[in-house]
């Protein structure tokens, strides 16, 4: 049997949704027998590789380097999820939408009462206007929603991918 190819990525989002999936605890044994963990922060791997089956990301698009980060790992992989609600549809980081992200990062650094009005050294990050979920700049192939999703929605999903079950046409489709 072929092994499937998995990668995960880590964008704009808390690693919850990553922790999700280690909670599959012994299971993560039988995952492990089944696929390759190709570029993930679970694993050392320094560039996102060619000819990923199935990459799951967890996170929102916040900044020019998260999308080029999304773009590479669509071009590359058969099968994207969006893992989890930031993904999904913006979630917590898509909060600040409403104020903007400058206002955002002027009330965290400077304005912030119980810390002392700080820049970084390299200045305050470039964040774009908005993050937004990921399927505004890339199609999904399967919408995995839950803030965190439950570990046994994970694996059922990955179980499904490797069993040749998952039928990406049903459960959980969202957005454009
Ligand atoms: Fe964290 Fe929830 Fe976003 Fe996952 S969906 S990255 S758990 S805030």
């Amino acid at each position: 049997m072929n092994r499937l190819r998995l990668a995960t990525l880590w964008l704009d989002g808390c690693s919850g949704c990553h922790m999700s999936l280690l909670d599959t605890d012994e299971r993560l044994l039988d995952l492990a027998a089944q696929v390759d963990i190709v570029y993930s922060p679970l694993v050392v791997a320094k560039d996102f590789p060619e000819q990923v089956d199935v990459v799951c990301i967890e996170g929102a698009v916040a900044t020019d380097a998260d999308e080029a980060r999304l773009r590479l790992a669509r071009r590359r992989s058969r099968l994207l999820i969006a893992m989890g609600d930031c993904a999904v549809t913006g979630n917590v980081p898509a909060m600040r939408n409403i104020m903007g992200a400058e206002a955002m990062l002027r009330a965290v650094y400077l304005e912030s009462r119980p810390l002392k009005p700080q820049i970084p050294a390299d200045g305050l990050p470039h964040l774009n206007e908005q993050a937004l979920p990921l399927h505004h700049f890339v199609p999904v192939d399967l919408f995995i929603p839950g803030c965190p999703p439950a570990a046994d929605t994970l694996f059922a999903a990955l179980g499904g991918l490797l069993a040749g079950t998952a039928d990406l046409r049903l459960d959980t489709r969202f957005g454009a």
